[in-house]
């Protein structure tokens, strides 16, 4: 049994992280999301910016939305964000305010799977169920050296192993931690420190010297290339901006135009690049284009940047614009 040696190596070696000593599932709900697809040392500052901006469920059901994107910027992924209001409302109309104590009740909610579930379930409220995330199937994998495809079926069977594998209720906070620390710190994707591991002794895959061909995952699909040309207005200090539609990628969030929508005073061509979504790929190609009259929907640097959430796929342009703003402050002076 490798339980043993994995709870007092993680006695020894874990992070100090506020939100899981804690034990409030509010604190952990909010740090479990937005450590999707993030690492922890990278989402902290997000993190504490966040609690402070938005300390329990009634500040967060309550959030304007702005408000909730500017906080979430560089995250990305802003659905998660939307989904995090979504849940709150209905905490505070069903569950009195509170996230409910059971991975059953809380994987009805909003943007709450089956690993935040139990994340939650078992470290804020001791609840005896497991959190099955990639590292714990990378870990699992290795550990039972299955060398079949990960896919929906084999990802089930994992998770009864996984179930079969957990402690008593007074260690399971722990326990569901330390498998998620081994995964993230020394169980990792490429080259496993299977020298510093805990349970090394326990490990078929250390064994018979696999633990770099596992787990085996399913080739991810070819990302598709979309060609885009964006239009940066600027008028005197002001961009343009521009709501984008409720649907597709980026839904919601402003972002610049890709129609011709003002005369153009002067165009300068922006550096082209480009930016990497999961499954899409967008060639960015752009002008800044000075205008000589604006509409609403021009703000300030100052103003985007204190209100407005500006999502990483425009970032670069933005920076340009920013500079080519300030270029023309200074030639004017
Ligand atoms: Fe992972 Fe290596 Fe530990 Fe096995 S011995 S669980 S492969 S780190």
């Amino acid at each position: 049994m490798f339980q043993d040696d994995l709870l007092i190596w993680y006695e020894k070696n874990a992070r100090k992280l506020e939100f899981r000593e804690k034990k409030d599932a509010y604190s952990i709900w909010i740090s479990e999301i937005m450590a999707q697809q993030t690492r922890i040392e990278a989402m902290l500052p997000y993190y504490h910016r966040f609690i402070k901006e938005l300390p329990d469920m009634k500040a967060l059901s309550e959030c304007d939305d702005e408000k909730l994107n500017k906080l979430w910027q560089g995250l990305g992924y802003y659905s998660r964000a939307r989904n995090l209001k979504k849940c709150a409302i209905t905490c505070m109309e069903q569950y009195d305010g509170k996230l409910p104590q059971t991975k059953e009740e809380l994987i009805k909610l909003p943007g709450i799977g089956p690993y935040t579930a139990g994340a939650i379930a078992s470290i804020a409220y001791d609840e005896k169920v497991s959190c099955v995330d990639g590292n714990v199937i990378r870990v699992f994998s290795r550990l039972y050296d299955i060398e079949l495809q990960i896919n929906t079926k084999t990802k089930k069977q994992i998770e009864k192993l996984v179930d079969a594998s957990l402690p008593e209720k007074k260690f399971i906070s722990h326990y569901n931690q330390s498998l998620m620390e081994l995964g993230a710190l020394i169980c990792i994707p490429q080259n496993p420190k299977c020298d510093l591991c805990p349970i090394q002794n326990h490990c078929l895959a250390f064994k018979r010297k696999r633990q770099n061909e596992l787990p085996i995952l399913k080739k991810k699909k070819e990302r598709r290339i979309e060609e885009k040309h964006f239009f940066v207005y600027v008028y005197k200090d002001s961009i343009h901006l521009e709501k984008r539609d409720n649907k597709g990628l980026l839904a919601g969030l402003y972002g610049f135009d890709e129609k011709e929508i003002f005369v153009p005073l002067k165009i300068t061509p922006l550096k082209e690049y480009t930016h990497v979504f999961s499954h899409v790929e967008w060639k960015m190609k752009g002008d800044c284009i000075f205008v000589s009259k604006k509409d609403i929907h021009f703000y300030t640097t100052k103003e985007i940047e204190e209100s407005y959430a500006i999502p990483s796929a425009f970032q670069p342009f933005y920076k340009q614009v920013k500079e080519i703003i300030e270029n023309e402050r200074k030639n004017c002076d």
